[in-house]
């Protein structure tokens, strides 16, 4: 198994995640964050971290396509290991559905 992360990161990407994961395995894109599922160890220690509520053990149903999304982006975007601030219009995100559809940008960040 894995974590995930899922829509509501998308616009918000606070990034506490990154600073606790033992093993180093968050991808930045420009507007959302991913885990790479070949590195993530399931220690679960990022889901609680996640001001969003954005992170999912994939063991949860009806998250295959976050999975998809995870592997692929992981494979594109630098790793990310030092939070940064959360974008700007964050709060005002902080919630809304169907941001992925919305918002989502396959861009890179810039990484650490
Ligand atoms: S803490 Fe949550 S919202 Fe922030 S970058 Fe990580 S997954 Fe995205
Ligand atoms: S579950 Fe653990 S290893 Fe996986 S992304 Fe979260 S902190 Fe990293």
């Amino acid at each position: 198994m894995t974590y995930v992360v899922t829509d509501n990161c998308v616009r918000c990407k606070y990034m506490d995640c990154v600073e606790v994961c033992p093993v180093d395995c968050f991808y930045e894109g420009e507007n959302m964050l991913v885990i790479h599922p070949d590195e993530c160890i399931d220690c679960g220690v990022c889901e609680p971290e996640c001001p969003a509520d954005a992170i999912r053990p994939d063991t949860e149903p009806g998250l295959d396509k976050w999975l998809t999304i995870n592997a692929d982006y992981a494979d594109k975007w630098p790793n990310i290991t030092i939070k940064r601030d959360a974008l700007p219009d964050a709060k005002e995100m902080d919630g809304q559905e169907g941001k992925f559809e919305k918002y989502f940008s396959a861009e890179p960040g810039q990484g650490d």
